[in-house]
């Protein structure tokens, strides 16, 4: 089978342990208003079009070899840093069949292995997948379940069985919590939040104000900023 990619970037340090190569998987079930990436949430291959008019086409096919090999080009340095490969988008997970044929090509390589994920898929998905996995970016929204609603589209109820398994699973992880004013940024969200997280690891990420520069590429305008 094929999976459908929108990006593929080397030598990425944040994403991870050592240095990484990151690939970003296109469409994603939710449509978060701060979405930082929405060229990544349609399944779509889309045509971007900038201000001068020059468009790029978004969104490119690959079979799980050819995928495996592309990000594997950089095996010696990331082995020798502790990297790997880390799976985002988009939501990677959404494409779960795709990646349960990628994963054994990339551990095979020796490849060290993580993912960022919004916790938005079915529990047989999610749980198929992260078990293969070295490490798991978790993110943690909101605590709210209408608002969450309200500015994911989604039902918190499926992320939270999720990160119940995860908990339990064993592969380690951090929760991201994206802070995003207006949205989950109040005392109230923000104790529930810091409640829900515990005693687990967590990284509070400010939102980024360059973040809604990618939207007139699409014809579109963020929601939140
Ligand atoms: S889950 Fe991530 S990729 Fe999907 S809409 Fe939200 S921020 Fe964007």
């Amino acid at each position: 089978m094929q999976g459908r990619v929108f990006e593929i970037r080397e030598f990425t340090l944040q994403d991870g342990p050592g240095v990484r190569t990151t690939v970003f998987f296109k469409g994603c079930p939710l449509r978060c208003a701060w979405c930082h990436n929405p060229e990544g949430q349609s399944f779509e291959v889309e045509t971007l079009t900038k201000a001068n008019g020059e468009k790029t086409v978004c969104g490119q096919d690959w079979s799980a070899e050819a995928l495996a090999a592309e990000l594997a080009r950089n095996a010696d340095i990331m082995a020798q840093s502790g990297g790997g490969i880390t799976f985002s988008g988009g939501e990677p997970l959404a494409q779960a069949d795709f990646l349960l044929e990628l994963i054994p090509l990339l551990k095979a390589r020796g490849l060290h292995l993580a993912v960022e994920t919004s916790g938005y898929a079915p529990a047989s998905d999610y749980e198929a997948v992260v078990s293969r996995l070295d490490f798991v970016y978790q993110d943690v929204k909101h605590q709210d379940a209408e608002a969450f609603q309200r500015w994911t589209g989604g039902d918190i109820g499926v992320v939270l069985r999720n990160i119940a398994w995860l908990r339990g699973s064993g592969v380690p992880f951090t929760f991201r919590v994206p802070v995003i004013p207006g949205v989950n940024d109040s005392a109230a969200d923000r104790a529930a939040i810091a409640a829900f997280v515990g005693d687990d690891p967590v990284e509070y990420l400010p939102c980024n104000a360059l973040a809604g520069a990618k939207y007139p590429l699409l014809g579109r305008t963020m929601r939140c900023r």
